[in-house]
């Protein structure tokens, strides 16, 4: 199999590696403008340019955190803003050795004939784009696809097709010098069990494994960003360690050893649960090529957004929930949190919003 070989090769295999150092993971702050619109009314603060740059500057900014995190992944608004006193936001990631990605789907559209499903969109002109991320310093890149469960869901056509649109999006990316994360989430919504999760995870990540494959993909040069193999959300919860060897086991399936990191998704879950559950895996005296690290959204954002409120005396309240979530995170990666994080208001909440769009 030839895959691919070009002038990126070296760096796209360090920095999937890099990205998945031990200690460190990924804070996923790409939020569409559209989603940090939800964010900032749930804290009655106004969807407007300055708000959301003054809400990432808040946590780039956030002294000591940065140790915690290879990468940041940015919306493209985000790639260009400066703080405050003008410095690029790209230039303090780097200076902290957290390298930009950025997200580069255009968001779901349904498949006609199905129960509501859906693929990505964002292929047409992606290289240019790509080209231009690059050199305004991202060397990442996230493309989300969403599969639901259902009787009848995921059909074969779904799993396809966003199989087939993660592997063009994915060789895209590594011609023009991006690592791409491929994003196969699963939602949680339903009344299914952990059985069925896991079923669909493992069927979902073999034919992305497949297209992968078939598309020339450098497999060391991308991460896996999927959910964790849980029940519904509708249904009754189980323990962290129990979601811990069912995850790992999809993954053992269906995985290659090639893939240098696994970065999970929230997914709806309570920032405790989701630093619960990745320190689980972490625990796991099992066969595990790979390394398992976060890339969260809503369970690094959430009490910090909470305690944030928008208001500028706030802040350094805001800074110490997110270092705490930060720092939980990071022990988790290595199967050594102990808890106790979850003392900021809305740390334990749940996250989960039905059909959740970003
Ligand atoms: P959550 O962790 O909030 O699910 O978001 C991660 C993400 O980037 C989904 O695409």
């Amino acid at each position: 199999m030839s895959c691919y070989k070009g002038k990126y090769h070296d760096e796209l295999v360090a920095n999937a590696a890099y990205i998945g150092s031990p200690g460190k993971g990924i804070l996923a702050a790409d939020e569409s403008t559209g989603t940090i619109g939800k964010r900032l009314s749930s804290i009655n603060v106004e969807n407007v340019e300055s708000n959301r740059r003054a809400l990432r500057e808040l946590l780039f900014c956030t002294p000591g955190a940065l140790q915690y995190l290879s990468g940041v992944i940015l919306f493209e608004e985000t790639l260009y803003q400066k703080t405050a006193s003008g410095k690029p936001f790209v230039e303090v990631l780097n200076e902290g050795g957290v390298l930009p990605g950025i997200k580069v789907d255009k968001g779901t559209v349904e498949l006609p004939g199905t129960n509501g499903e859906t693929t990505t969109q964002g292929l047409d002109g992606l290289a240019q784009r790509c080209q231009e991320y690059y050199k305004a310093g991202a060397r990442f890149a996230k493309w989300r696809a969403v599969l639901k469960i259902g009787l009848n869901e995921p059909s074969e056509l779904a799993i396809h097709e966003n199989a087939n649109g993660l592997a063009r999006y994915a060789i895209i990316c590594q011609q023009n010098g991006l690592v791409p994360i491929v994003e196969p989430e699963i939602l949680v919504d339903g009344p299914h069990d952990i059985d069925r999760c896991a079923d669909v995870t493992e069927r979902v990540l073999a034919a992305c494994y497949k297209a992968l494959n078939d598309h020339h993909v450098l497999l060391e040069g991308t991460l896996l960003k999927p959910n964790m193999v849980t029940p519904g959300s509708e249904a009754k919860k189980v323990a962290p360690e129990v979601i811990a060897e069912y995850t790992v086991r999809a993954l053992q399936r269906t995985m290659p050893a090639a893939v240098p990191a696994v970065v999970f998704l929230s997914g709806g879950q309570s920032e405790e649960e989701a630093t619960l559950n990745l320190n689980a895996m972490n625990k796991l005296q099992v066969k595990r090529p790979w390394r398992l690290s976060f890339s969260f959204g809503r369970a690094l954002q959430q009490s910090t957004l909470k305690s944030w409120a928008g208001k500028e005396e706030n802040v350094g309240k805001a800074r110490a929930a997110f270092l705490a979530r930060c720092k939980a995170n990071s022990e988790a990666t290595l199967g050594t949190y102990k808890g106790g994080a979850a003392l900021s208001e809305g740390a334990s909440e749940s996250l989960h919003v039905k059909d959740y769009k970003y």
